[in-house]
């Protein structure tokens, strides 16, 4: 078996094999980017050695140094040659790039004396040093595991002790002494000496990548982020060029174009004598790219045709690395660059309209989930002109968030947990603190670029932060931060707007969001391509108005107990439900059917003549009741009745298990007057509007939680019933039918039945799911997270449609139901209507209709275009 490949020996479609980086530099040398020679030892190479239980077997072993000798070769120098040494990097590589894992080793290969031997060969000791000094760190870092802060402060200590304001300002002497006290904490803390053969250094380099695979922060990010655990890492190993040799050398990271905009514009940062991590560890302060062009304008413009090869290649943004070794430039990693949602829209749709890529590509270029960004909040505007501005750094990731400060990942995990809005504020992140940054509304960093950490992850999750804001001094132990004179404790309230990289001390109020000229364009070409409707659950005429400006084609869920609430109607709600008496019932809905009309009035008038999905009332009854001993009995008093028959009909309606007790058709069957009255609200209401508007009117009534056939038969006899009456007495027409949910199990399994009596399907998922999992929707998130540690769901069923098994029942209902009635219209209105991969199953079994929250209707928009494509 080939466990290693050399970059002339691979390509970018090996990324399984190969992982992303080893991928691209193959790519990369193909295409005639100036690229470092190097090797990728495989993904498969990682997994046997877990198999072997963290063992490199002899075969790969032999294998890297094939590799070497053709390096070698290929550069004319030794590995572990004296005077001048073949000098490599080892960098990981999974499939997915990945936070957590051990990263980088650069100048591997190095020992006492071949550090003299470069020192001699280039004439430049400061720099053999210093690539000495930067070896012996990352190893006793990324290879022994000994934190990065312990040999930090050995340099901070120098850099102090001589009054150097940065790390170049080191010299000779001072980089020769720490590299004495790297040695001796290495010592000290692992009791081995750091190895001085060169083999040696890049076997253990080459096992510490694979054994990072299986590091608690990987194995923590992958199941966040859904990545499966048995892919394995490859690593790389590269020639090694220098961006520490002097002024004339450098490293930088850039995106070819804007990750936070999407601006068509190379976007980027370096540092001159600087080298590997530099740059994003926040150690100097990184120029901007357009720098480059005052300093190195020969370098700049070729930096620029490269990346524009690079984009025309890969016909996306990329995110890439590069080094410049006196003069000449190197490309060290490409990559799709991470973007904003705003910057993803404004990619894919100027990319097409570049030519570069076609309709179908863009749309599937964007996730439907991050879109959900644009749609969230700003600040209000008169609310940001007399907020308090504490200090400005940049602008890392967009958004508004606002919530109590918390110093570490932990302390924002818990607080998260207990219900606060989170600020996470730290002088900058590392991958140890991923759970809190998740938890967290925003984020805020003292140190670090747009590249830094902070910044890159929480532009991943779509997550509010402001970077490197180098005027508050953060104090992670005291917990506390400093701003001028003034100073900001754990709990303090603060805001941040990452559009603008502005931090405000306070609460400050926020707005809807605007949408752009690109996201509707992405939006109407997505509607060219999809199959599904999209529906939306609304419940009040404002929802119905902004899922129609999100292009809403209908109401696919309007929940009529929502209006019960609303005041002036609880009370005789509640008087409808203590009544003892069918004529005291009467009454009192009597008094709600004003109520309801003109809901549905108001409703049907916003939609026009799109379909509007009404459901009859389907909570059970105690819901609407008072549970405290106060409101118990100030609502007798209002009712007049006594506390103590009010108490024993609330004792009355206590059920065991209320979800699956009186409730829905069930309360339709035993109360017929309810459902009669709603009813005759829709109706009245739809004639009444299609008189007054002119408008053609499409009211749909829905009844929920049915299970047998023969309930469907009564409440549908009586819907009719109370319907043609009211419209053989109208002077318009009216277009109305009577549908039923599909909920319960049963119900699912006897469709074709229940398809008779029934003009349409809505798949009301969250009960459904509730019931055939058999455990309580309103519950069951006290063990759900255990099940997902345990592996036992990858996804909560209540979020994600359970393909396998409640989808099995969505499938076979669709299949029944046409059976009995070609046409049948079939829809979806749980909460899965809003998810892309449930909104990909609904579209593969052939559902007329998703119906999702109004916020969501833009997302399921894209997901059911991509479905389609
Ligand atoms: C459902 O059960 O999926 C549904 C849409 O109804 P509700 O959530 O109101 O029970
Ligand atoms: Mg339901």
């Amino acid at each position: 078996k080939k466990y290693i490949y050399s970059f002339d020996e691979g390509k970018k479609e090996m990324k399984s094999l190969l992982g992303g980086k080893g991928a691209n530099l193959a790519e990369m040398s193909h295409i005639g980017l100036p690229v470092p020679p190097g090797f990728t030892i495989t993904t498969e190479a990682c997994l046997k050695y877990l198999e072997m239980g963290e063992e490199l077997e002899d075969q790969i072993k032999e294998g890297i140094f094939d590799y070497i000798e053709e390096l070698e070769e290929k550069q004319n120098k030794k590995f572990g040659d004296l005077e001048d040494p073949l000098l490599v990097s080892v960098r990981s590589g999974a499939v997915i790039s990945m936070p957590g894992m051990m990263d980088t080793i650069l100048n591997l290969g190095l020992n006492d004396k071949s550090v003299e031997g470069l020192a001699k060969k280039t004439s430049n000791p400061r720099f053999a040093y210093d690539s000495y000094r930067r070896l012996i760190q990352m190893f006793g870092n990324v290879v022994l595991g000994i934190p990065a802060y312990e040999f930090d402060n050995f340099l901070e200590d120098r850099k102090e002790k001589n009054g150097y304001d940065n790390d170049t300002e080191l010299e000779v002497q001072d980089l020769k002494d720490i590299i004495e006290k790297f040695k001796n904490l290495i010592k000290k803390r692992k009791n081995i000496e750091f190895p001085q053969k060169p083999e040696e250094q890049l076997l253990m380099a080459v096992e510490a990548v694979f054994s990072s695979w299986n590091n608690s922060r990987a194995r923590s990010y992958r199941n966040i982020n859904d990545i499966p655990h048995d892919l394995g890492t490859a690593v790389n190993v590269q020639t090694m060029v220098f961006g520490n040799i002097g002024e004339n050398s450098g490293t930088g990271v850039a995106f070819t174009r804007n990750p936070a905009t999407g601006e068509n514009k190379v976007f980027g940062e370096f540092l001159l004598n600087a080298q590997g991590e530099d740059v994003v560890a926040g150690i100097r302060t990184p120029k901007d790219i357009s720098e480059l062009k005052r300093l190195m304008p020969e370098v700049y413009e070729e930096f620029v045709e490269l990346t524009e090869t690079l984009e025309k290649h890969y016909k996306d943004m990329q995110d890439i690395e590069f080094t410049i070794q006196e003069g000449d430039l190197y490309v060290l990693q490409t990559r799709t660059g991470k973007r904003t949602a705003d910057a993803a829209v404004n990619i894919a749709v100027d990319m097409e309209e570049e030519g570069l890529i076609d309709k179908e590509t863009a749309i599937l270029r964007v996730d439907p989930e991050d879109i959900s960004q644009l749609l969230h909040p700003n600040f209000k505007k008169d609310e940001l002109e007399k907020a308090d501005m504490l200090a400005k750094g940049l602008a890392a990731s967009p958004g508004a968030a606002t919530g109590k400060v918390y110093f570490t990942s932990e302390d924002a995990v818990q607080a998260a947990e207990d219900g606060e809005d989170v600020i996470l504020v730290r002088k900058e992140t590392s991958p140890e603190d991923i759970e809190g940054m998740v938890k967290a509304e925003g984020i805020l960093t003292s140190r670090g670029g747009m590249t830094s950490h902070a910044a890159v992850v929480a532009r991943g999750m779509g997550k509010c932060c402001v970077a490197g804001v180098g005027d508050i001094r953060v104090d992670e132990d005291a917990k506390k931060f400093y701003v001028d004179d003034r100073v900001f404790s754990e709990g303090d309230y603060i805001s941040l707007n990452g559009s603008l990289g502005e931090v405000y001390a306070g609460v400050i109020e926020t707005t809807d969001a605007h949408l752009s000229d690109n996201f509707m364009m992405l939006m109407e070409w997505s509607d060219e391509y999809r199959q599904l409707g999209i529906y939306t659950n609304a419940d009040t005429p404002k929802d119905a108005g902004v899922a129609l400006d999100f292009g809403a084609e209908g109401i696919g869920l309007c929940r009529t107990e929502h209006m019960f609430f609303e005041s002036g109607r609880i009370i005789s709600v509640r008087e409808m439900i203590v009544a003892n008496t069918k004529k005291k019932r009467k009454k009192a809905l009597d008094k709600l059917f004003p109520y309801q009309k003109d809901d549905f009035k108001e409703i049907f008038k916003v939609m026009e003549d799109k379909a509007v999905t009404i459901r009859l009332l389907d909570p059970p009854l105690h819901e609407f009741l008072p549970q405290n001993e106060n409101d118990i009995k100030s609502l007798a008093k209002e009712l007049s009745i006594p506390v103590e028959s009010l108490k024993r009909t609330i004792e009355d309606l206590e059920e065991m298990n209320p979800m699956l007790g009186h409730r829905g058709c069930r309360l339709g069957i035993s109360y017929p007057e309810i459902y009669k009255m709603q009813v005759k609200a829709i109706i009245s209401a739809a004639l009444e509007v299609n008189e007054e508007m002119g408008y053609d009117v499409q009211a749909d009534i829905m009844i929920p939680l049915i299970g047998t056939e023969k309930e469907l038969v009564i409440l549908r006899e009586q819907a009719l019933e109370v319907a043609e009456e009211l419209i053989d007495q109208a002077s318009v027409d009216l277009s109305y039918t009577i549908g039923t949910m599909i909920e319960i199990p049963r119900a699912a399994l006897l469709a074709d039945d229940i398809a008779k009596h029934a003009d349409f399907f809505s798949f009301g998922t969250n009960d459904l799911t509730q019931m055939t999992y058999g455990f309580s929707r309103d519950d069951a998130g006290k063990f759900i997270n255990q099940y997902m540690d345990k592996e036992i769901f990858q996804k909560d069923p209540f979020a994600t449609l359970d393909q396998k098994g409640v989808g099995k029942l969505v499938d076979m209902a669709v299949k029944l139901g046409r059976q009995t009635k070609k046409d049948l219209k079939i829809g979806i209105c749980g909460e899965h209507g809003g998810e892309p991969s449930s909104i990909d199953f609904c579209h593969r079994v052939g559902l007329d209709y998703v119906s999702c929250s109004p916020y969501r209707v833009p997302i399921a928009r894209l997901a059911a275009a991509q479905s389609a494509i």
